[in-house]
């Protein structure tokens, strides 16, 4: 059924038709039939945040430039924003960074890629950019924009990391080419997967290569969901820790449960000044973001809920999570309803449900737990692969049902 399409009204519609759009609920009950949020990383945003973005949406503020090593006089939400990001450079290693709080994963992709275009300088079709197959598509974004031609996929190896043999070799190959100017993006937490390229290794790489040869790297990492994971649960260093990482990004959205939209990118001080374009209208403030003007209450949200939760609070919350997710992985593979793809140990799991035929769940279990199939090389084979997320609206009987619902489908 094609739905008419809705025209401006004349006169405005009544208060009575405008009050039951005005509150969600009618419009979200029908979704509570046993369905299950299971396919990505989104959940509730922490009642704290909720309640901050509520007390600031209503003065509209504005924020326009960064405020990141800026030691002028700033407003409150200002404030927060600056202290915010100093927060996230002390948890990854560098408290120096510049950096803002940006729309989300694909701006602060979209940003690294831009400095590191700039950063490196030359002409455009001088730079490679290398990635995997597993990267997010917001690079692909990036390099459409930028108009960067030059993109290599380095294959992931069995534990869907970069393979860093080959990501040698390449970069051999394309020094023998010529090209001495390369943006390497590594993610820590690929959204199909949830696994991690070594960035220990690729930081060795680019020092090797930097003392050898005549070229130049950037190395961008993209942690938009694992920003928020991996410095929690997992002991190895990270991000700015390693000298060679010039930028990353980092969704709260995701896992700092924010509400839509609070990603961040952070960079190396200063690196910013490569894509800097002054104001015609604020003498003293250069625009060094992709948006320009944002929400002042993402920033205040972020502010009073990591502040709140501190560091033990995000580990609490997320060893429940990845003790959630145990359990699910324990029971599917005790009754062999599935395998596993990758477990990278945290939170999510990736999944291939070899009891069914070709691992496709049915329409109504990709809906009822907003599952998305996709396929992916494991190995040699090609297998469909569902990734799940277990978030804090994610209970032990909500597993329990959707167990059972891949029970029943099998017996
Ligand atoms: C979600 C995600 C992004 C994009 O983030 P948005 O906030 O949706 O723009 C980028 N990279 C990875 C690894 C992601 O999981």
């Amino acid at each position: 059924m094609v739905e008419e399409k809705w025209s401006f009204p004349t006169n405005g519609l009544s208060m009575e038709k405008i009050k039951e759009y005005m509150v969600p609920g009618k419009n979200y009950d029908c979704l509570d039939n046993g369905r299950v949020f299971l396919g990505y990383p989104q959940t509730t945003p922490h009642p704290i945040a909720i309640e901050t973005y509520k007390n600031y949406i209503q003065y509209n503020e504005n924020h326009v430039g960064t405020f990141s090593n800026n030691d002028s006089d700033l407003n409150i939400t200002r404030r927060m924003e600056k202290q915010f990001i100093e927060m996230l450079g002390d948890l990854y290693g560098d408290i120096e960074v510049d950096g803002y709080v940006t729309s989300g994963g694909t701006e602060g992709n979209i940003m690294g890629v831009w400095i590191g275009r700039y950063y490196l300088g030359g002409e455009t079709d001088d730079i490679c950019l290398i990635k995997t197959y597993l990267t997010h598509q917001s690079i692909d974004k990036a390099c459409s924009l930028i108009n960067i031609k030059n993109i290599v996929e380095i294959p992931y190896n069995h534990n869907f990391e970069m393979d860093t043999n080959l990501l040698i070799k390449e970069i051999d190959f394309q020094i023998k080419s010529g090209r001495k100017r390369f943006i390497i993006i590594a993610t820590v937490g690929y959204t199909m997967t949830g696994t991690s390229d070594s960035i220990f290794e690729i930081d060795r790489i680019i020092q090797d290569y930097s003392k050898k040869e005549d070229v130049s790297f950037y190395l961008h990492v993209d942690a938009a969901i694992g920003g928020l994971v991996y410095p929690f649960c997992k002991k190895e260093s990270f991000a700015f820790q390693y000298a060679n990482v010039k930028s990353l990004t980092v969704d709260p959205h995701k896992m700092g449960y924010i509400p839509f939209s609070a990603g961040v990118f952070l960079c190396r001080r200063n690196l910013q000044d490569c894509v800097a374009i002054p104001i015609k209208y604020a003498k003293t403030v250069m625009d060094k973001t992709l948006v320009s003007s944002r929400s002042a209450a993402a920033a205040a949200a972020c502010w009073t809920t990591f502040n709140y939760l501190g560091i033990s609070g995000f580990k609490t919350r997320l060893n429940k999570l990845i003790s959630l997710k145990e359990y699910l992985v324990e029971n599917l593979l005790a009754e062999k309803l599935a395998v596993l793809i990758s477990d990278p140990s945290t939170n999510m799991v990736c999944l291939h449900f070899n009891s069914i035929p070709e691992g496709l769940l049915p329409e109504w279990i990709e809906k009822k737990y907003t599952l998305d199939g996709f396929k992916l090389k494991c190995k040699e084979d090609m297998l469909v692969c569902y990734k799940v997320y277990i978030m804090p609206h994610v209970t032990k009987e909500a597993i329990l049902q959707f167990i059972n619902d891949i029970r029943l489908l099998v017996n």
